[in-house]
């Protein structure tokens, strides 16, 4: 089959493309070198809905990150992922960063960031009493918000799927030959666009096919996840003054209550190195410390680390690079932020080359996954009554049942690992981090799929848990 449109890259930003797309009659694929979406940078962020303060008037960075904040609310709602808006406060702890602050101020009204204000230390200290005392004044910015980011490049992804977009997993785009009214990729998918969202891989896929180079440089940001138990500690976001490698260290609520403490800035030559350090977390807790003295870090359930695709022209690089070849590349921060709108721009490039007719049965809500701990009693137990799956609970940290990992392995865009599991409904996501759950999930997994553990992946085809039966091994020993 010839596509008119293929997507290279499950992201964040490559979902939200398609998803966009999928309101036109166009036909749509998305090819994804991992088992699942949301496996690149889009999986390992600080999941803050920037207000667009922080962006230099005039870029694509500060437009994309405005519209893309306007955009959230209803997107959350029509697609039923979570979206909080918390505000934020860009902290100063000493009466030097004033000029720093109102310089953020006037680039936000500049940015046309609605409602900003200036807050002094009392303020401040009544609306987060735990920020160091030593507070001077901040930014705040009450269109700030924090977001699941696996829920919504998930939600974006099923939306376009039940719209038609196929997706193709585990196929790296890596073979690339112009034909005579578009691309052929692999040497087997067709398409008369191609549209370039891989990541910090996209310099790579876009130098396959131009001379003019894109550069690319990962850099590594780390951090704490805190358990339920140190909810409280923030409710806003708490930045500190942005330093030349972006925002600073955060702390910062997330949608299921956890405490995020984070991250660090640096650059690497290794494009998969998500592995955090001993240094990089150190230097997380003695920065953190300036902002909130007693980070509880007993409460440290696990801790992780992603790559920002940082470019070389200090802003997205959003182009037709080549006839028909689209780069959505350097997409760093506020790249989850702007993906709504990141998805209209390039929908907009598309349909200008391709004056698509809409899709007159475009179905634009889609149903969230349930939260069983979000139901009341009665409504649980209608459930229940429907599906006994759900009153079996699998994973106690985080209490999720039986019948919401079934229906995560169920989806349009179906979890097929344990991680595509934990990233969909949490089970794995908590205090214990999985220890409890995972043989249970595992077996669900198995059975939704070809019935084989010994085939279940954590994430990819070299993760798989099981190895071989131990019971198999004595026999072979006896
Ligand atoms: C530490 C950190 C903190 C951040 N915090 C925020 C924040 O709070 N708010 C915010 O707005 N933004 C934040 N960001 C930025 C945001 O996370 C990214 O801008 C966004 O996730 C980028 O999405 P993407 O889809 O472009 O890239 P990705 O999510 O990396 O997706 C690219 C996809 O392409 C696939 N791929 C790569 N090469 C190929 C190929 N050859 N063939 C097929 N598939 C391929 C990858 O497997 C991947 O799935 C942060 C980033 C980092 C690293």
């Amino acid at each position: 089959m010839k596509y008119d449109v293929i997507i290279i890259g499950a992201g964040v930003s490559g979902c939200a493309v398609a998803r966009e797309l999928a309101k036109t009659d166009l036909r749509i694929m998305v090819l994804e070198k991992e088992e699942d979406v949301c496996e690149g940078t889009s999986k390992a962020n600080s999941g803050i809905v920037h207000a667009g303060y922080d962006a230099m008037p005039g870029t694509l960075k500060a437009k994309l990150n405005v519209r893309g904040n306007e955009m959230m609310a209803r997107l959350s709602e029509e697609l039923a992922f979570d979206f909080i808006r918390n505000g934020s406060l860009v902290l100063c702890f000493d009466e030097r960063g004033r000029k720093q602050i109102e310089e953020l101020y006037e680039r936000g009204k500049a940015n046309k960031v609605p409602d900003l204000e200036i807050w002094e230390r009392e303020r401040i200290l009544e609306e987060e009493p735990n920020v160091n005392e030593e507070v001077v004044c901040a930014l705040h910015a009450p269109t700030a918000g924090i977001v699941c980011p696996f829920g919504m490049n998930i939600a974006l992804a099923e939306n376009a799927a039940d719209n038609g977009v196929r997706f193709v997993f585990n196929e790296r785009a890596e073979h690339f030959e112009r034909t005579q009214n578009g691309w052929k990729i692999n040497g087997k998918y067709d398409s008369e666009i191609v549209i370039n969202a891989a990541g910090v891989y996209a310099g790579h896929v876009h130098d396959a096919v131009s001379k003019e180079k894109i550069e690319i440089r990962p850099r590594k940001g780390e951090y704490f996840l805190l358990d339920h138990e140190a909810k409280g500690l923030a409710s806003h976001t708490l930045f500190q003054l942005p330093g030349p490698y972006g925002k600073g260290v955060l702390i910062a609520p997330t949608v299921h209550e956890n405490i995020l403490v984070g991250p660090t800035a640096d650059f690497t030559d290794n494009f998969e190195e998500t592995n955090t350090t001993m240094p990089g977390l150190e230097r997380i807790r003695s920065l953190a410390a300036n902002t909130i003295r007693n980070i509880p870090y007993h409460s440290v359930i696990t801790s992780f680390a992603g790559l920002r695709a940082v470019g070389n022209t200090k802003d997205f690089i959003i182009q037709e690079s080549v006839p028909g070849w689209i780069d959505v590349a350097a997409i760093e921060s506020p790249g989850l932020t702007s993906a709504p709108a990141i998805g209209e721009m390039v929908a907009e490039m598309v349909r200008k080359r391709l004056h698509p007719e809409k899709k007159a049965d475009f179905v634009s809500k889609r149903k969230g996954f349930v939260n069983v701990k979000k139901l009341s009693k009665e409504e649980w137990n209608e459930l229940i009554e429907k599906d006994k799956a759900y009153g079996k609970i699998v994973c106690r940290c985080e209490m999720v049942t039986e019948g919401q990992v079934r229906d995560a392995c169920n989806r349009s865009v179906p979890a097929s690992s344990t991680d595509g599991i934990k990233r969909r409904v949490r089970a794995g996501m908590g205090r214990c981090q999985g220890g409890f759950c995972l043989p249970r999930v595992m077996e669900i997994v198995a059975e939704c799929t070809d019935g084989s553990m010994e085939k279940v992946q954590k994430a990819g085809a070299e993760s798989v848990y099981i190895t071989g039966k131990n019971k198999e091994d004595l026999d072979g020993v006896r």
